[in-house]
C-alpha cells in the first residue's frame, strides 16, 4: 500500500504544495492531505482505505454526492459518443433552457470550463456593455483566480494569508475597488458592475442582512452599474433558483459553477437577452472556450440537476437544518464558544460568540485557532470538512440520517476534546 504520506511527498516533487489547487494542502490545518482513492456518495476512500464521511464534495460540485448512478452513466454514455467537437451539441442547449426556466432573470447564458472563467466573462461583459472600467465587490468574497478579482478574495486565498496574490499588477487591480459585506458602498458613475456572492460562503458562511441585496440593487440603479450575483456556489443547491429566488433580488448578470456541471469542469455566466447580446459572435464582448459546453459536463449536469425536484431541495435543507441544530448543541453543551450559521443547504462553523457579518468578522473567527484542531479531530474520526476555516460544509442528498447523527456525535466529542484542552 502506497500511504498518503508517501504519496504527498512525490506529490511535491512534481506538483507546487503536492497539489493542484491551494486549499487542498491542508496548510491551514497542518497535516499531510489524504490521497483520494475514489468516492461513493456520501463517503471518499483514500489511497489508504481509510474512509471518510465528506462534507467536502468537490466545493460544492456534487450535490447528489459522489458517482451517483444517473450522473455516472451519462457521462458514460457521452463519452463513448466522443468527447468534444468543436460544433454546438443539443445538450448544451437543454441545459441553457433549464437554468434560463429555474432562474428568475436569465434569458441566455454562455458556457465556460470553470467558475472562474464565468466571473471573469461576467466582469468583461459588465464593462463592456457598460463602457465603464470599475469593479466593486466585497471583501471576503471569492470569485475565482482571475487578477482584478482576487483581491480581499476569501476561500484559499484568505487561508494562505495573502491579501491578493504576487503577479497580480498594480494596473489589474488599479479598477478594483473593495467594500465590507453587508454595507452598501456608495458607487460611482465610472461603476460598471458590483459583484456579490449574495449570501456569501468563501468566508464561511455570510448571509446577506435583511434590506442589503435589494439596497445594492437600488445603489446600482442609482448610477447605472450592473448587478452580478456570483452564485457559483448558491446557484442551484440554495435551491431552483439558487439566491436569485430565495433573495427575490434580481441581479443584471450571473455567474454559475460546481452544480451546474454534476461534478465535472464547467461555468456559465449569463443575462438579459439585451445584456447578453453583447457577447461575441452577437456583441462585441469577446468570449471563447475550445472545451466550452463540453459533451461530457453538459451530460453531467443535466442528469444532476434533471433530480434536483423541489423536494429533493427540501430534503436537503432539511439535513442540514438537523446537522446545524445538533452542531450548535454539540458546542453548547461542551461550552465550546461557537456559532454554526444554516441558510438553505448550506452551513459554517465560525469559533466565536461575536456576530459574524463580514470579512474581517470571519478572520476574527478564524484566528481563535480552534478551526484546526477541530478539523483533525473530526479527520481522525472519519469524518471529512474542507481544510479551511473560510470554508462551508456541503451536505449531499447521499448524507443519510445516520450519517448526520454521527457527525453530530463525532463534533460533540471533538468539542468535549476542545474545551479540555
Ligand atoms: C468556486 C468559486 C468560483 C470559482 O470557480 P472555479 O470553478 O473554481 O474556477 C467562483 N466563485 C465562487 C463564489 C466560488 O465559490
Amino acid at each position: 500500500m502506497t500511504t498518503n504520506e508517501q504519496l504527498f511527498e512525490r506529490a511535491q516533487q512534481v506538483l507546487p504544495g503536492g497539489v493542484n489547487s491551494p486549499v487542498r494542502a491542508f496548510l491551514s490545518v497542518g497535516g499531510t492531505p489524504y490521497f483520494v482513492n475514489r468516492g461513493e456518495g456520501a463517503y471518499v476512500i483514500d489511497e489508504e482505505g481509510n474512509r471518510y464521511l465528506d462534507y467536502v464534495q468537490s466545493y460544492g460540485a456534487s450535490i447528489l454526492g459522489h458517482a451517483d448512478p444517473t450522473v455516472v452513466a451519462a457521462v458514460q454514455a457521452a463519452a463513448a459518443a466522443g468527447t468534444t467537437y468543436g460544433a454546438p451539441t443539443t445538450r448544451e442547449v437543454e441545459l441553457a433552457e433549464l437554468i434560463a426556466d429555474w432562474v428568475p432573470g436569465i434569458e441566455m447564458i454562455r458556457m465556460t470550463s470553470s467558475g472562474t472563467e464565468a466571473a471573469m466573462s461576467a466582469i468583461r461583459l459588465a464593462r463592456g456593455a457598460t463602457g465603464r472600467s470599475k469593479v466593486v465587490k466585497f471583501a471576503g468574497c471569492y470569485h475565482g483566480h482571475v487578477d482584478s478579482l482576487l483581491v480581499a478574495g476569501g476561500s484559499g486565498v484568505a487561508n494562505q494569508g495573502l491579501v491578493g496574490s504576487a503577479g497580480v499588477t498594480p494596473a489589474a487591480v488599479a479598477d478594483t475597488v473593495v467594500a465590507p459585506f453587508n454595507v452598501v458602498p456608495t458607487l460611482d458613475e465610472d461603476t460598471a458592475v458590483l459583484a456579490i456572492e449574495a449570501v456569501a460562503a468563501n468566508m464561511g458562511l455570510v448571509a446577506p442582512e435583511p434590506g442589503f441585496l435589494e439596497a445594492c440593487r437600488a445603489e446600482c440603479d442609482r448610477v447605472g452599474a450592473l448587478l452580478l450575483f456570483d452564485e457559483v456556489i448558491t446557484g442551484f443547491r440554495l435551491g431552483r433558483g439558487g439566491a436569485t429566488a430565495w433573495s427575490g433580488v434580481q441581479p443584471d448578470v450571473w455567474a454559475f459553477g460546481k452544480v451546474i456541471g454534476g461534478g465535472l469542469p464547467v461555468g456559465c455566466f449569463g443575462g438579459s437577452r439585451e445584456v447578453m447580446a453583447n457577447v461575441a459572435p452577437l456583441g462585441p464582448v469577446y468570449q471563447g472556450g475550445t472545451l466550452s459546453g463540453n459533451p461530457l459536463a453538459t451530460a453531467a449536469g443535466l442528469a444532476a440537476m434533471r433530480q434536483m425536484t423541489d423536494d429533493r431541495y427540501a430534503e436537503l435543507e432539511a439535513k442540514a437544518v438537523t446537522l446545524a441544530e445538533g452542531l450548535r448543541a454539540g458546542f453548547a453543551s461542551a461550552g465550546v464558544a461557537a456559532q454554526v450559521p444554516q441558510l438553505g443547504p448550506l452551513l459554517g462553523v465560525f469559533f466565536t460568540d461575536e456576530p459574524v457579518r463580514n470579512y474581517d468578522d470571519a478572520k476574527a473567527a478564524a484566528d481563535t485557532g480552534q478551526f484546526a484542531p477541530f478539523f483533525h479531530g473530526m479527520l481522525e474520526r472519519g469524518i471529512a470538512i474542507a481544510p479551511g476555516p473560510y470554508e462551508v460544509w456541503f451536505p449531499s442528498l447521499a448524507h443519510s440520517d445516520d450519517d448526520i447523527a454521527r457527525t453530530i456525535d463525532v463534533a460533540a466529542e471533538v468539542a468535549t476534546g476542545l474545551a479540555a484542552a
